[in-house]
C-alpha cells in the first residue's frame, strides 16, 4: 500500500533540537495533527539525504534555473556522502556559482538534515501557521518535504 509522509527538516542540516524542545514538538504534535496515523520524531550520527521517495523528479540550479544533470547530481552526492555529508559545497555545473547540495532546487522539494520529524499519512496539508508554531517550538526554520512511497 502506497504510504504519504510529511517530512519536516531544519534549513540548517546540522542543527539538533534539545530534549526539552523535543518533547515540547511531540505534545504540539497531535493538535497540529489530529488525523496523523503516527509520528516518527529522527536524530541521526550524521547528515543524511531526507527524499520524496517516489516524487523525486528533477534538480535545477538556483541561480539560473537551469535542469542540473543527473548524473553529475548523483556523483556530487557520492562525494559528500564519502565526508557523511559534512561538507555540502558543490559549484553550479552550469554558471559555476558556489553553493550547497542543500541549496539546490529538488522537485518535489528535498534536503539534508539529522534531525527529522515525519508526520505518517498526514491527513491534511499543514498550513503556514501551524508550521510557524512548529517552528516557534523547534527554535528553527523547517522545510517540508513531501514523500510518496
Ligand atoms: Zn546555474
Amino acid at each position: 500500500m502506497s504510504e504519504s509522509i510529511l517530512k519536516l527538516i531544519p534549513t540548517n542540516p546540522n542543527y539538533v533540537p534539545s530534549d526539552q524542545i523535543i518533547k515540547k514538538v511531540r505534545n504540539l504534535f497531535p493538535s497540529i495533527f489530529p488525523h496523523a496515523q503516527r509520528f516518527d520524531f529522527r536524530t541521526a550520527e550524521n547528515v543524511e539525504f531526507i527524499d520524496p521517495g517516489a516524487n523525486f523528479e528533477s534538480v535545477s540550479c538556483p541561480f539560473c534555473g537551469s535542469p542540473v544533470d543527473i548524473s553529475w547530481w548523483q556523483e556530487a552526492m557520492d562525494q559528500a556522502a564519502g565526508n557523511k555529508f559534512s561538507d555540502l559545497k558543490i559549484n553550479t555545473p552550469c554558471c559555476g556559482k558556489s553553493s550547497s547540495l542543500n541549496n539546490l532546487i529538488y522537485n518535489w522539494p528535498a534536503g539534508f538534515a539529522k534531525f527529522t520529524l515525519s508526520v505518517i499519512d498526514p491527513g491534511h496539508d499543514p498550513a503556514d501557521e501551524e508550521i510557524h508554531a512548529l517552528e516557534d517550538a523547534l527554535q528553527c526554520r523547517v522545510k517540508k518535504i513531501i514523500a510518496h512511497y
